[in-house]
């Protein structure tokens, strides 16, 4: 299967329950996608989390989140393009563009899609295979 793109990336309804810690995108396609606050709050795009010049992000070292930091708080929509959630300890710079959050939709589908491309699972990093690339070859490890 391709990667997601025209009506599959284009949200038909967005709807975040605060209450329930939750965004649900209805897309052009007819597939839904369900997030909960924590699994959201790990996939933040934003320099801060995610790092940026090949220097690792706050979410590259596995920080143990607190109730603050996964509750979502207000959403905003950025442009046709994306959504810009807040967070409750205040953070709100991630932009998660609807090519990203249909790319890494959470349903079993999509779930089965990413594994046949050999792509990661979303959620927590990995530390036994953190797949960064920036961690040059070393063949002298004695
Ligand atoms: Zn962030
Ligand atoms: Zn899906």
């Amino acid at each position: 299967m391709a990667a997601p793109s025209g009506a599959a990336t284009a949200p038909a309804r967005i709807h975040a329950d605060r209450a329930a810690g939750t965004l649900e995108i209805d897309w052009r396609d007819d597939h839904r996608t369900s997030y909960d606050a924590v699994t959201l709050r790990w996939l933040c795009p934003c320099a801060f989390c995610r790092g940026e010049a090949g220097l690792p992000g706050w979410l590259d070292s596995a920080p143990e989140l607190t109730s603050e930091q996964t509750r979502l708080v207000d959403m905003q929509l950025v442009g046709q393009y994306a959504i810009a959630p807040t967070w409750g300890d205040g953070h709100h710079t991630g932009y998660y563009s609807f090519a990203t959050l249909r790319d890494m939709c959470p349903c079993d589908q999509c779930t089965e899609r990413r594994s046949s491309e050999g792509r990661a699972t979303i959620g927590r990093p990995d530390h036994a295979g953190h797949a960064g690339d920036s961690r040059p070859e070393a063949g002298d490890d004695r």
